[in-house]
């Protein structure tokens, strides 16, 4: 296939990553038409909806409706639009498999492999297969296995590896303005390579275009949010020698971020990372290593696992040494944030499901919000045990959730949380009240001087 001759593309999985990765595509290439597909047929109904999209991303709903029913369509028929298209993307869902003894654990492809297969069962044409999801080193192969068997005759297929660096809360703006771009695969894909780079090149830089091996392209990813997840575990770290010892964690990073060979990014210290990709990817890794023999690589990348467990602890261990045995005798916490960052109404793997859950097991009250965040999510995200459901609240705003509390528990840095009346907030709550605040996001003295006890990641308090 020639750069020229791409006139459609078909996206599997119209999830996080597929709606807006391909809404995007469409807005910035006219010529080439989109289509979205998925067997969710409710999500496919959302995104066809005049009302909200199944999904929060700031700036998506302009770039869909801006293109929907010209060259942006979403459908539950997947079979047509594989059979339509020159390039079919796969952004599905990776998850992890089921754990076995060791560490790590291996990548659940069976979305992939059933994906594979509708392409070799539909495809008449030469079509390119691209690896869109995060995957394990050697995915490409077993993608190319499976077209090469059951594809129909004198049908040929490239399968290239283009992982997504977006980010949830800046998707939007990360697909216009990627750091890069990465292109991989096996020696004679060149021409399919092209292909691909010739739709980014409709508004990408030439040089942040990279094509590379497939391998590499396919481990670029998990290394990269090993190194990012690596980042925040390393910092959290530092937070904790900076509550035993009396230092303040926002300094030490300003400090170790104006080194330019550190850089500033990504050393936020808080209550720990989350979402969907961060944790199965390294554990992805984990895993790799360790099927190659590489044990001391497999433990390095679990520590920075460890971390991140240890420091969600930690947290809710202050938490229970200062509100103490008021927290057995059922004081109502305060939650506000559940997503596991600002920006996404996510909460795969979000921290605010361990830190509640362990609260409840204290024997707390939780009153939660979260802007973004639908209280039915919530509540799937929270331990199922009965007794537990009726002591939480699901509020519609922030200070219905802190009437009566005995504490504040900020878990979701939401710039709305930061612009809240303090004053009134404290009017509101059980005194002695406290503010436990898990991403540095409020201004502790200020806070002090309000009459609350504040207590901030990363700073030793007497609380
Ligand atoms: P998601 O769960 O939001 O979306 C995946 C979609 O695929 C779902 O709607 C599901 O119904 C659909 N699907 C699954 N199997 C299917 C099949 N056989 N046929 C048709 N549809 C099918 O997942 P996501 O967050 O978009 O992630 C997708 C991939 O991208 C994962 O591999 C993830 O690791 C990777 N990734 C995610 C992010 C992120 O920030 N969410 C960023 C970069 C990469």
């Amino acid at each position: 296939m020639t750069a020229a001759s791409v006139r459609r593309v078909c996206c599997i999985g119209a999830g996080y990553v597929g709606g807006p990765t391909s809404a995007v595509m469409a807005l910035k290439c006219p010529g080439i038409q989109f289509t979205v597909v998925d067997s969710d047929a409710g999500r496919i109904a959302a995104w066809n909806s005049a009302a909200a999209l199944p999904i929060y991303e700031p700036g998506l709903d302009e770039v869909v409706r801006s293109q929907r029913g010209r060259n942006l369509w979403f459908s539950t028929d997947i079979d047509a639009a594989v059979a339509a298209a020159d390039i079919v993307l796969l952004a599905v869902n990776t998850p992890l498999g089921p754990r076995g003894a060791g560490l790590g654990g291996a990548t659940d492809l069976s979305a992939i492999e059933q994906c594979a297969r509708t392409v070799a069962r539909v495809a008449r044409r030469p079509t390119i297969v691209v690896e869109k999801s995060t995957v394990p080193c050697g995915t490409g192969e077993l993608i190319a296995g499976i077209l090469r068997r059951d594809g129909r005759p004198g049908v040929g297929f490239s399968v290239l590896s283009n992982p997504e660096f977006l980010s949830e809360g800046t998707a939007v703006r990360d697909l216009l303005r990627p750091d890069r771009v990465i292109i991989g695969g096996l020696d004679g894909s060149e021409d399919a390579q092209r292909a691909l780079a010739s739709v980014y090149a409709h508004w990408v830089p030439q040089e942040r275009i990279v094509t590379m091996g497939l391998w590499s392209a396919e481990l670029a990813k998990l290394a990269a949010n090993a190194l990012l997840a690596q980042r925040v575990s390393s910092i959290n770290s530092i937070s904790a020698v900076c509550e035993a010892v009396g230092a303040d964690i926002a300094d030490v990073s300003r400090a170790c971020g104006m080194d330019s060979r550190i850089g500033g990014r990504f050393l936020h210290a808080s209550v720990g990372f989350g979402g969907s990709c961060f944790h199965k990817d390294i554990m992805g890794l984990v895993w790799l290593a360790e099927s190659l023999g590489l044990h001391d690589v497999a433990e390095y990348w679990d520590q920075v696992l460890q971390m991140n467990s240890s420091q969600t602890a930690r947290f809710v261990a202050r938490i229970a040494r200062a509100v103490g045995c008021d927290l057995d005798a059922g004081a109502e916490v305060a939650v506000l944030g559940f997503a596991y960052k600002a920006g996404t109404g996510d909460t795969r793997n979000t921290p605010a499901a361990p830190v509640c859950e362990r609260l409840l097991a204290q024997g707390a009250r939780l009153a939660i919000y979260d802007p973004k965040v639908p209280a039915r999510q919530i509540r799937d995200a929270l331990p199922a045990e009965s007794h537990y459901h009726h002591r939480v609240r699901i509020c519609s705003d922030a200070y219905e959730a802190v009437a009566g509390a005995r504490a504040v528990v900020l878990l979701t840095p939401w710039p709305e949380f930061a612009t809240l009346d303090w004053a009134r907030v404290h009017g509101l709550m059980a005194q002695p009240a406290y503010v436990f605040d898990g991403h540095r996001a409020l201004d502790a003295p200020a806070l002090d001087r309000l009459g609350f006890r504040a207590v901030s990641v990363g700073v030793r308090t007497t609380h």
